[in-house]
C-alpha cells in the first residue's frame, strides 16, 4: 500500500544544520510566506522557507475566515493554511522549522541565523513575519497567564464551555472572539474602552445581536482577582471623568484581543519601520530601504492586515525577488 499521500502536507525537512548559501530565504509561514514560496519556486528560484515561531501564522488560530475570494462557504483558518501549504510543497518549496535570532543585513548576500547556530546566506530575503497579539501590560496579566488569561480564543475557548469570560477590545478581532466565545461559554462580556466599536458593520450587528454578549462601553480594565485562577476582573467606567465609577464582574476568562505588534525587532535598526515597528516598504511594492530585502504581510502593513492583503503582497514579493535577481544576473 502506498502510505504517501501526495495531497497529504508533508513535515518540514530536516535541516542538515550546516551552513548554506540560497538564492531566496523566505521567513514567515503566514499567507504572505507561503504566497512569496509558491511565486519563487514556480520562478525557479529554489526558496527555503523557515516557518518561524508560529507554524501557518496567526490564522491557524482563525476560527472561520469568510472574505477570503473563492471560498464561498468560508473555510477554517487552520485547513486554509494546509491549503496553502500543501500548495508550497508541490511546487517543492523547501519548508523548514526553526526561528530568525540575528540577522546581519549589511552584507551581500545578507546572513540570517537560525536557531542560534546555523548562518544561512541568502541573495534575497523576504521578511513575513507577522505581528504578534498585544496585552495591557497589566501585572495581572503576567500572574494569570495560562490561568484564564488568554489572547487566543480559538486556542483556549474550549476550556470556557458553560463559563462566563470577557474579551477586550472593539476591533474585528475582539468581535470575532467574542463571538466564537458565545458559541460555548454561557455569557461574553465585550469591554470596550470607547463609546462606540471599531469592527466592521456586519460584525458589530453580529454582536450587538448576540443574547449571550454584554457590551460594556467606556470601560477599562484595571486588574483582575482570583485566588489561583482568574476569578473576576476589577473595571472602571468613564475613567478619569466626574461620573468615574469602579465595579467588577466575575468571570473565569479573560481574553485580549486590542490588535497586535509586527514582529520586526530582529531587523530592526537595518531596516527602516514607522513608529510602530511596521517595517516601511517603497509605496506599492514590497521593497524595503535595503536592496534584495522585501517584506511582505502584516510585518509591513499598519493599514489592511488581512490574509488576501498578505498574500497579495507575498506575491509582490516575489515577482520583486525575481526581477532583483536577474538584473543583478546581467549587470
Ligand atoms: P484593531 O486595531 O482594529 O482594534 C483594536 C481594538 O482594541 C480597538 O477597538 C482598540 O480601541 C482596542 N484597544 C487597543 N489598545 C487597547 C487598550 N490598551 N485597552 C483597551 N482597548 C484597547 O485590531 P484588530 O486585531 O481587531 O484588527 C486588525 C485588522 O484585522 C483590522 O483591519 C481588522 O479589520 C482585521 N480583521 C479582520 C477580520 C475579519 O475580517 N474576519 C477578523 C479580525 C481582524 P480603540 O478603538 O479605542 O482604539
Amino acid at each position: 500500500m502506498n502510505t504517501n499521500d501526495a495531497n497529504e502536507p508533508q513535515s518540514p525537512r530536516a535541516d542538515s544544520g550546516a551552513n548554506e548559501t540560497v538564492k531566496c530565504l523566505i521567513i514567515g509561514s503566514g499567507p504572505a510566506g507561503y504566497t512569496a514560496a509558491v511565486y519563487t519556486a514556480r520562478a525557479n528560484l529554489s526558496p527555503v522557507l523557515y516557518e518561524g515561531m508560529q507554524p501557518g501564522g496567526q490564522l491557524t488560530t482563525t476560527t472561520e475566515i469568510e472574505n477570503f475570494p473563492g471560498y464561498p462557504d468560508g473555510v477554517s483558518g487552520f485547513d486554509f493554511m494546509e491549503d496553502l501549504k500543501k500548495q508550497a510543497l508541490r511546487f517543492n518549496v523547501d519548508i523548514r522549522r526553526g526561528v530568525v535570532t540575528a540577522c546581519d543585513l549589511s552584507t551581500k548576500p545578507c546572513k540570517v541565523t537560525i536557531d542560534g547556530e546555523k548562518i544561512v546566506e541568502a541573495e534575497t530575503l523576504i521578511i513575513c513575519t507577522g505581528a504578534t497579539a498585544k496585552y495591557l501590560g497589566l501585572p495581572d496579566e503576567a500572574r494569570y497567564a495560562g490561568k484564564g488569561v488568554s489572547a487566543c480564543a480559538t486556542c483556549d475557548g474550549f476550556f470556557y464551555r458553560k463559563k462566563t469570560v470577557a474579551v477586550v477590545g472593539g476591533g474585528d478581532s475582539a468581535c470575532e472572539e467574542a463571538l466564537y466565545l458565545a458559541g460555548l461559554a454561557s455569557k461574553v462580556y465585550l469591554i470596550v474602552r470607547k463609546d462606540h466599536l471599531r469592527a466592521s458593520q456586519i460584525m458589530q450587528e453580529r454582536v450587538m445581536c448576540n443574547p449571550k454578549i454584554e457590551v460594556l462601553f467606556n470601560t477599562n480594565t484595571v486588574g483582575l482577582f482570583g485566588e489561583e485562577f482568574v476569578e473576576g476582573a476589577h473595571l472602571v467606567r468613564f475613567k478619569g471623568e466626574a461620573k468615574e465609577e469602579k465595579f467588577d464582574i466575575a468571570i473565569d476568562g479573560f481574553f485580549l484581543a486590542i490588535g497586535h505588534t509586527p514582529n520586526s525587532g530582529i531587523f530592526r535598526p537595518a531596516l527602516a519601520t514607522d513608529e510602530n515597528g511596521y517595517i516601511q516598504t517603497v509605496w506599492g511594492t514590497a521593497k524595503t530601504n535595503i536592496p534584495g530585502v522585501f517584506a511582505a504581510g502584516d510585518v509591513a502593513d499598519p493599514n489592511y492586515r488581512q490574509a488576501i492583503t498578505a498574500a497579495g503582497t507575498g506575491c509582490i514579493a516575489a515577482i520583486e525577488t525575481e526581477r532583483y535577481l536577474n538584473a543583478i544576473e546581467h549587470r
